[in-house]
């Protein structure tokens, strides 16, 4: 695998770190010494996985992307990578993402830009992009990622892989640089549901580090998915099937449309009943996530004061050496997000934007509430096109943030997801990958990935 990142990322640029050739063969020794002695390996044993670098890893630096952290080592792993490598996990490097997590192409990054394996004049997606492309490349087995309004998901459908969401809670945040911390999830990324369930089942779980991870019992995943009858011929039947029609409207492009009506068919063949399921509140979840991850993250990242964390920039009064650090430290983007959160969250505007902001994220809960009590999925495109190219929307950040609008409402809802390719559009040399969302209620992630290792 460190083969193979070597050759593939001059063009795909994944990794903002890459472990020590000898770190990492340490580490894989360590698992060969095990097998001679007979003692007992961890699901993880060997495996090469690379980890979203606004994921706190002790002996690599971790920068969320942004400049105001780089050379920043953390004292300790997160909960999430401390399990990982518990199960025998080797982490490889750290990957590429949009800073902080702001974005949906990984072009936010303060360092360098991630291609899409699949055509590297597009985009990965984002803001896991990099942790995407690297499963997507081969350069290694699993990642993870975090998504907070899709960042998994839709890099996942960019680069077609298989990505997880979990429920909000389901494993611990402890360790996760804090973006919109209502919102925010570790999530994971592989080329199977299999490879994705053994990850997930290995960093999930409650965590006293993170007082909303929650103590819902973890079912074993991957021996849940191993009883699935893959030679029955109706493996999926009775299965209700909700296709979202507010996903398949106007603004999609045509071809996500007809892979998404074919992967409904497809579900038809396995023994499903599809019908169609209306959320009226859909397109208001998207502003409303909007105002929401941006207020919570004008909150998060006071913590980048120069002071406690992040780089400091020389100043002779402490007010200059707030506002230098911050201003050289960070983005563009991070700048903007910060400035639409406090505004949001100012004096007279309050009633005006959070505060509606939240009652629609009642109403986006209770819509999802009513559909997945008539169905057991629901499913959408995870995105309204396929990768783009690198630049297309960086100047209309209008036209990006509208990119979200399949995935924002399910963490509003703090519901699980899980997207897999299911179709090819044209473009590039080979086709490009669009994947389908499927959406169960909080806590159904063995039931979404039994059903998603079925339909792949
Ligand atoms: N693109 C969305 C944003 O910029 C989602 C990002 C994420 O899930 N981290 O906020």
């Amino acid at each position: 695998y460190l083969n193979r990142l070597r050759q593939t990322e001059p063009q795909i640029r994944s990794f903002l770190h890459v472990s020590e050739e000898e770190a990492a063969m340490r580490e894989a020794e360590d698992i060969d010494r095990k097998i001679e002695q007979n003692e007992e390996l961890g699901p993880l044993a060997g495996v090469p996985i690379a980890v979203k670098d606004n994921i706190c890893t002790a002996d690599m630096p971790s920068t969320g992307g942004s400049r105001i952290l780089e050379g920043y080592r953390p004292a300790v792993d997160a909960t999430a990578v401390r399990r990982l490598r518990e199960c025998g996990g080797i982490v490889i490097g750290k990957t590429n993402l949009d800073e902080f997590g702001m974005g949906s192409t990984t072009e936010a990054s303060g360092f360098q830009v991630t291609a899409n394996p699949w055509d590297v004049s597009r985009v990965p997606g984002g803001s896991s992009g990099g942790s995407a492309a690297a499963v997507s490349a081969g350069q290694c087995v699993v990642s993870l990622g975090s998504d907070t309004g899709g960042s998994v998901r839709q890099p996942a459908s960019f680069c077609g892989v298989v990505g997880m969401k979990p429920t909000y809670g389901r494993v611990s945040r402890f360790g996760l640089m804090a973006y919109a911390s209502s919102l925010d999830v570790i999530g994971c990324f592989g080329s199977s549901v299999m490879d994705t369930a053994i990850l997930l089942g290995a960093i999930s779980g409650h965590d006293r580090l993170d007082s909303t991870s929650s103590k819902h019992e973890v079912p074993n995943y991957a021996s849940e998915l191993a009883s699935a009858d893959l030679l029955e011929s109706k493996p999926l039947s009775g299965l209700k099937v909700g296709i979202i029609c507010e996903t398949l409207g106007d603004g999609v492009d045509a071809g996500v449309i007809s892979s998404i009506r074919a992967a409904a068919s497809h579900f038809e063949e396995l023994g499903s009943i599809v019908t169609e399921v209306s959320l009226p509140s859909f397109s208001l979840g998207l502003p409303a996530y909007y105002i929401l991850a941006s207020s919570e993250s004008s909150s998060n990242l006071s913590r980048y004061d120069g002071i406690r964390y992040g780089n400091q920039v020389a100043a002779d009064e402490l007010n200059s050496l707030y506002k230098d650090s911050r201003a050289k430290g960070f983005g563009p983007e991070v700048k903007m997000r910060i400035l639409m959160g406090t505004y949001a969250l100012s004096a007279g505007y309050y009633d005006a934007y959070y505060k509606r902001a939240q009652q629609v994220r009642t109403l986006v809960q209770k819509g999802f509430k009513e559909a997945l009590g008539e169905n057991d999925i629901l499913i959408s495109p995870a995105a309204p096109s396929a990768a783009y190219k690198i630049g297309e929307k960086t100047n209309d950040p209008l036209a990006m943030y509208a990119g979200d609008i399949m995935t924002v409402n399910v963490n509003l809802a703090g519901l699980p997801a899980l997207v897999l390719p299911c179709g090819f559009v044209e473009g590039g040399s080979a086709g490009l990958p669009v994947g389908l969302q499927m959406i169960g209620g909080a806590f159904d992630e063995a039931k979404l990935l039994k059903v998603g290792h079925i339909f792949e």
